[in-house]
């Protein structure tokens, strides 16, 4: 049995708006709105990001990469996470498996899963198959199912 080991939970949620492009595991996917933010808006980044930093006992992305910084205006939420895993480095600790929801109720993202996956994979320093991924919608229900968010939860294991 492994010892030491670290649980983590991250969560985000960020507006659709016209005129933003749609990034996603620091994947571009082809859709007619993207997700506002300071950032790039990558929910599924800053989920694991917070879920990381939560695994350390560290605060939250909010309070490391402050949204009043111009530094991180429009900045890939991949370099975030870059930051994030120097940090996980520093506790001389690594990624075990990354588990994640996206719920979005469109366009359809299981198509560019593999993709996301290749991507998270190579900052995460973890092989595609320690990384699961789905998409849920809420039925057309709230915020989300009306199309006007997106969010996403991810849970990680950290090891030494
Ligand atoms: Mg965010």
């Amino acid at each position: 049995v492994k010892k030491n080991l670290l649980i983590g939970i991250g969560f985000d949620l960020h507006p659709l708006r016209a005129r933003r492009k749609l990034i996603l595991g620091g994947v571009e996917i082809p859709y007619h709105k993207g997700l506002l933010g300071h950032s790039d808006g990558d929910v599924l980044c800053h989920a694991i990001c917070d879920a990381l930093l939560s695994a350390l006992g560290e605060s939250d992305i909010g309070s490391l990469f402050p949204n009043s910084d111009p530094q991180y205006k429009n900045i890939s939420s991949l370099i975030l996470l870059r930051e994030v895993m120097g940090r996980l480095r520093k506790y001389k600790r690594r990624v075990m498996n990354l588990s994640a929801v996206i719920i979005c109720q469109e366009p359809k993202l299981s198509l560019y899963f593999q993709t996301i996956k290749e991507r998270l994979s190579a900052v995460l320093l973890i092989p595609k198959e320690k990384i699961g991924l789905s998409a849920k919608t809420t039925e057309n229900l709230f915020f989300i199912g009306k199309k006007a968010a997106i969010a996403s939860l991810a849970v990680v294991l950290v090891g030494e």
